[in-house]
């Protein structure tokens, strides 16, 4: 019989559907380091997990379920739960196969307890994973309306149906429309919609963070402010525009971006017409960018550009940007990055305003938030500029890659345990077994 993991998506759903089943869960057993599964017919998923030594990090559970009228795969991955329930956004993509979604999620649900851990804020490690539907079994229904709003409200009732143990929000494949449905149907989400109280755009906060962390690098390597630097950035879209406004502020000597957009390009000329910036029009794909002699390298685009192919090609001292996954592969890139005598502000750590933003907007907002704002400033020990320099510093004692060091931080941090809740998501979990969720959606 052909692997579990091997099938496509929609194959998987079929097999399900095959044995009567909705629903299925993998619940971590730390005693005997396996995974309880909801049916023996997925042992063999069980079995994946345990056995892999690079996605599955003791993830605590992962439940999946066969939305009802779209017969579309849901996942809700549930890393670490010590410091609060598991948070993390949700993607809408398209995966080969059933191994390869479950890849993704685990490994993202790793990256936002990570990077919540890093911010001291006191949530879990979580994501949510839809399996978009192949083009040619769905005809692109994916990008209809209609389709969507049933699709997003189906996910919404599966969180709900997970009693808090993971709070959805808003990731790659996902828009804050879809994010409106979701909040229809569930109240364990973050990045509601601004007119029912949600955060909103996080972009310009993220921007802020990003040159927070610029500036702690420069202070770290003793190369002074940026004024005065050479950026070259890579993307200029709602990140990248108006971190150009705030590097042009703070006097740098100039900036060469490039962009895609022929729009965005012209608002940028038009808006900082006397300013000394370069916005050069590339082609999708395009990398020339990170060749630009500079002092500071911002990839403010797309993920995994920081690679065997343009490492050795960048001039700049330091990397520091916004997109999520610049490094293709954390461990060899990390490390090629710094025999080339390049420091690099691991993405996560540099980038976290977009979940700090959202992450906590149930406790209500007011003007000049400190709760947000100190994430911004030099005082508090868990800031942009103080985690940066902790982890650039940790770097250089103990010989590792920067990432390796934040990794390392955030996995000490991940172990600490919410100060009221405790390991209550854990709780939510284990009552959600043997309330036999997997049961409710049995056919
Ligand atoms: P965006 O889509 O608004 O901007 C990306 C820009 O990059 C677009 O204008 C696009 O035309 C351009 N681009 C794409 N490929 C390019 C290439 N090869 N060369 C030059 N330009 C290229 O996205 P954003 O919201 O500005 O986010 C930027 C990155 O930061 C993304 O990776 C995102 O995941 C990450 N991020 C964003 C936030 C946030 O608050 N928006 C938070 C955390 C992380």
């Amino acid at each position: 019989m052909a692997s579990l993991l091997e099938l496509t998506p929609e194959d998987f759903v079929d097999a399900l559907r095959g044995e009567g089943q909705q629903r299925a869960y993998f619940v971590f057993d730390s005693s005997s380091q396996q995974m309880h599964v909801s049916h023996r017919s997925l042992q063999e998923i069980g079995d994946f997990f345990v056995s892999d030594a690079r996605d599955f990090l003791q993830h605590e559970a992962v439940f999946l379920q066969i939305g009802p009228e779209t017969g579309a795969l849901f996942g809700a991955f549930i890393h670490c739960t010590r410091r609060g329930q598991a948070q993390g956004g949700l993607r809408h993509w398209p995966y080969p196969n059933l191994e390869a979604y479950l890849r993704d999620g685990l490994r993202l649900a790793v990256g936002m307890g990570r990077k919540a851990s890093l911010a001291g804020l006191w949530w879990g490690g979580g994501k949510g994973v839809i399996a978009r539907q192949s083009d040619e079994q769905s005809g692109e229904q994916f990008r209809d309306p209609e389709y969507r709003k049933l699709l997003y409200g189906e996910y919404g009732d599966f969180v709900s149906s997970l009693h808090g143990a993971y709070l959805t929000a808003e990731d790659a494949g996902t828009t804050p429309h879809d994010m409106a449905t979701v909040y229809q149907h569930t109240r364990f989400m973050s990045c509601a919609p601004i007119r029912v109280g949600g955060s909103g755009n996080p972009s310009i906060s993220t921007a802020a963070g990003v040159v927070g962390a610029q500036e702690a690098a420069l202070d770290f390597l003793g190369r002074g402010t940026l004024k005065d630097k050479r950026i070259a950035m890579q993307g200029t879209g709602n990140v990248g525009s108006a971190m150009i406004g705030m590097l042009l502020e703070k006097g740098v000597r100039s900036i060469i971006a490039s962009e895609l957009s022929l729009d965005a390009r012209a608002a940028l000329l038009d808006c900082y017409a006397d300013a000394p910036l370069e916005v050069r029009l590339v082609e999708p794909g395009d990398v020339s960018i990170l060749a630009e002699p500079c002092d500071i390298l911002v990839p403010n685009a797309l993920g995994g550009v920081l690679n065997p192919e343009t490492i050795p090609k960048i001039e700049a001292r330091i990397v520091c940007g916004s997109a999520n996954n610049q490094l293709l592969d954390d461990a060899r890139d990390g490390l090629g990055l710094l025999e080339h005598g390049i420091t690099y502000v691991p993405d996560f750590v540099a980038n976290r305003m977009g979940i700090v933003n959202c992450g906590n907007e149930q406790y209500g907002r007011l003007s000049g938030d400190p709760a947000i704002e100190r994430h911004l400033g030099r005082e508090w020990e868990n800031s942009i500029h103080v985690v940066t320099q902790r982890v650039l510093e940790r770097s250089q004692r103990e010989g590792i890659t920067p990432v390796e060091a934040a990794n390392r931080g955030a996995d000490e941090a991940m172990r600490e345990l919410h100060p009221i809740w405790e390991h209550r998501a854990w709780d939510i979990i284990q009552s959600l077994v043997r309330d036999e969720w997997h049961q409710a959606g049995t056919l």
